[in-house]
């Protein structure tokens, strides 16, 4: 990082220390850049107050309202005055409070405006705001202020005076340049730095920073239409206009689109840069016998994606691709078939899962898919078969030891396992490819160190099946070349979905427990969802999976759980049936032991937390039944009902909510009911949800990471700015000819915010 960088300049040399330190603390600006990327939240119009009727008690606000009324009382008890100003924004008013400074009375005389900021409070029934600080506007309409400078602005000392301490470039009596124009910018503030004391920060940053060196290259701003970084900084901080800020936001969200881009652009290429065994597929080999037994045969989607990996690994570079698709789109066996090719070129593939459940499940129908080739060394077992060694954190000592041998060995040329895979005494003979299943639960540090166990780095093959809008995959999982499978094999049954709302319709309940009983009787099976363990625990049951569904609509009324929810039915409308529960509070092994005799078909119905979001695979399981659907999120809900129907007799989902009719919540219900594509469900998801949650990141405070770049939205710009970011590095991958975006790309890494890369 180069010293010269005027962005780099601490902020201590432009605000004084006691201010500079108050800006590190309060909002976590230590730079001068930090102070230039610090953008305004809103802008207020000079000629438009803020509507008060949105503010809501408690809310800390900087309001623009006018002066309607001041009167200075003496105080009953003992002696002093006291200050009420009322102030207005044309319809409603809020009342200021000030004990003996009545000397305030000289500035705030009525109509004149200002920013007004304090927390919004109810005092006699009138609405206050209790300890405001303000600003007045010089507005040329206003007699009282001040003769010649009635643009400057006074800035008014902490309530008691007596703290001006807190306050040293703020209480100069300087001009504000914000306040000049029509726009004035509302800075996301505290409570000590109103954002009034953050715009003179940034006037005097922007006078003193001097020309800038442009991330952009200058080509492509050119190319794109967008100002410079020197104007655009002017503009959204200084706009005279909505025009300019549009103008300046374009432009810092192609920026932004750019850096992220490029640091993903670069993680890729320092992936072409390692060495890898290429593992081409064999004509005699697993592979080819595998698809001999196969008793289908694979969608279009399949073989282009399969052919794709092929292409992949016979490279000496790593493979490193996502492969996304719905539940039951037939990515496993995709998967299936590239490990295949690795133990055909005498390597091995190891397969991880995010829980116990799963890997076992893994196990037990890779097992099953390969029959005899799968028992290499055994009686009956194919010569030219291999093993499938299970590894989990349950096994006993022995069955442990006999695992860790035979992936030691390279006698188990498949391996699968949870987490316990990445442990430092698992040694691999000859590691050739990974496959991770359910991508978002892994981090990149858990992949790396799986990878560090090959003799080179191995393939790396990457599975969700959280349909992820492409932007959002290009933005979350940008280094991983990505591949999806559209279409459902065919013979695959859509699932049809349902709401039911449990209050307006007391008799579809019932409907909904005879028709359990009816697909049992027919020797089918049945998942019932509960969003809770049972009635008391505090944490949500969402044991294995990160993400909650937004809050019920509901309210208070308690969510039903797991324990009550069995307990209740097998008391009463399903009495007679064998019900069994699962959830997170099991032990592992009778968590494994009642998802055996559930695929085994001994249980008829489950009654479930989230557990079963994932991977699941029971063919006999046709009804899904989610209590108080409204608490959980869309692609959860659309993640779980992927669990029926996975066999050939269709399947149906009811969604059970107490939610009102036309609330949000029914809503999103209805919206699941209505599409079974994934993707169209998850860009409403990501609309209706904060985009930092889905990407984990906050939204404030840092000059890189999302900013003001939206996924959804902002598509065709990330688009473009992968493409760009793409031939930048391919040409010049140091960008040796791009300091100033090298270095947003170093600063970028180096925030903590990019950890959201890390993370997912
Ligand atoms: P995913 O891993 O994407 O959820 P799977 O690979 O587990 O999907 O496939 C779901 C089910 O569909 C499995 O039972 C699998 O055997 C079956 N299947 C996969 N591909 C096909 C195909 N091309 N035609 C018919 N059935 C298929
Ligand atoms: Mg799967």
């Amino acid at each position: 990082m180069t010293t010269t960088d005027p962005l780099a300049e601490p902020l201590r040399r432009v605000v004084g220390d006691k201010t500079a330190k108050e800006f590190a603390k309060g909002l976590g600006l230590h730079t001068v850049g930090d102070l230039l990327y610090h953008f305004p939240r809103r802008y207020a119009e000079r000629g438009n107050l803020t509507d008060f009727a949105s503010l809501k008690e408690g809310d800390e606000v900087t309001v623009l309202a006018r002066v309607s009324h001041v009167e200075v009382r003496s105080m009953r008890q003992k002696k002093g005055t006291i200050l009420d100003v009322v102030v207005t924004d044309n319809t409603g008013s809020l009342t200021l409070t000030f004990f003996n400074q009545a000397w305030r009375a000289k500035e705030l005389v009525k109509d004149v405006k200002g920013l007004f900021a304090g927390t919004v409070s109810t005092y006699n029934g009138k609405r206050q705001l209790t300890h405001p600080q303000y600003q007045l506007l010089g507005d040329g309409d206003v007699d009282g202020l001040g003769s010649g400078d009635e643009r400057h602005l006074r800035l008014v000392k902490d309530d008691d005076g007596a703290r001006d301490d807190t306050v040293d470039v703020a209480t100069e009596s300087i001009a504000i340049e914000s306040f000049v124009g029509e726009l004035i910018p509302i800075y996301p503030a505290t409570a000590k730095l109103m954002t009034w004391r953050i715009s003179k920060a940034v006037d005097i940053a922007l006078a003193r920073v001097p020309d800038l060196l442009d991330p952009i290259p200058e080509q492509l701003r050119v190319e794109r239409g967008l100002d410079d970084i020197g104007t655009a900084l002017r503009l959204v901080h200084r706009p005279e206009s909505e025009a300019d800020v549009s103008r300046a936001l374009e432009r810092f969200r192609y920026q932004e689109a750019l850096i992220l881009q490029t640091v993903l652009a670069r993680r890729r290429a320092a992936f072409r840069g390692l060495t890898s065994v290429p593992r081409l597929a064999r004509d005699d080999g697993l592979l080819a016998g595998f698809d001999e037994q196969l008793p289908f045969t694979l969608t279009d989607g399949q073989l282009q994606v399969a052919a794709a990996i092929a292409e992949d690994m016979a490279r000496s570079y790593p493979m490193h691709r996502l492969l996304q698709g719905e539940v039951g789109a037939g990515k496993t066996v995709v998967a299936l078939r590239a490990m295949l090719t690795v133990v055909d070129s005498g390597g091995q593939a190891a397969l991880l899962a995010p829980t116990e459940v799963l890997a076992q499940q893994h196990a037990r129908s890779i097992r099953a898919m390969l029959g005899p080739m799968a028992e290499a060394g055994m009686l009956g077992g194919s010569s030219e078969g291999t093993q499938v060694a299970l590894l989990t954190g349950s096994l006993s000592t022995a069955q442990r030891r006999r695992a860790l041998l035979e992936i030691a060995s390279g006698d188990a040329g498949i391996v699968v396992g949870t987490h316990a895979l990445i442990q430092e005494t698992v040694d691999f003979f000859d590691l050739g490819l990974v496959v991770v299943d359910e991508q978002h639960r892994f981090g990149v540090e858990q992949r790396d160190a799986l990878r560090a166990k090959g003799r080179q780095p191995p393939h790396v093959l990457v599975m969700t099946a959280t349909p992820i809008p492409r932007t959002v995959a290009m933005t979350v999982f940008g280094d991983l070349e990505i591949s999806t499978l559209a279409e459902l094999p065919s013979g695959r049954q859509a699932i049809a979905t349902h709401v039911v709302p449990t209050h307006e319709r007391p008799n579809y309940v019932a409907r909904t427990w005879e028709r359990v009983r009816e697909e049992v009787a027919a020797g089918h099976q049945v998942y019932i969802v509960c969003p809770r363990i049972d009635g008391d625990d505090a944490e949500p049951s969402v044991d294995d999976s990160e993400t909650s569904g937004p809050e019920a609509a509901e309210g208070n009324a308690a969510p039903e759980s797991v324990l009550d929810v069995a307990k209740r039915l097998s008391e009463g409308p399903l009495a007679g049936l064998a019900i069994e529960v699962l959830h997170g509070r099991l032990p592992i092994d009778q968590k494994d032991a009642v998802m055996r005799r559930f695929a085994d078909g001994a249980v008829d119905v489950l009654v479930a937390t989230t557990v079963i979001e994932v991977g699941v695979d029971v063919a006999a399981a046709t009804l899904m039944v989610v209590m108080d659907a409204d608490r959980f999120g869309v692609s959860q809900l659309h993640q779980l009902r992927g669990r029926v129907g996975r066999g050939s007799s269709g399947g149906l989902c009811l969604l059970m909510t107490r939610a009102e009719a036309g609330s949000p919540a029914r809503e999103r219900l209805d919206a699941v009911a209505a599409t079974t594509d994934g993707f169209e469900l998850s860009r409403l998801d990501l609309e209706q949800r904060r985009e930092g949650d889905v990407l984990g990141t906050s939204q404030s405070g840092s000059r890189s990471g999302l900013q003001i770049l939206r996924v959804v939205r902002d598509e065709a710009i990330i688009d473009q700015a992968r493409t760009d970011a793409t031939h930048l590095v391919e040409h010049d991958p140091d960008l040796d000819s791009e300091p100033a975006l090298m270095e947003q790309v170093w600063l970028a890494l180096a925030d903590d915010r990019s950890q959201f890369m890390e993370k997912t």
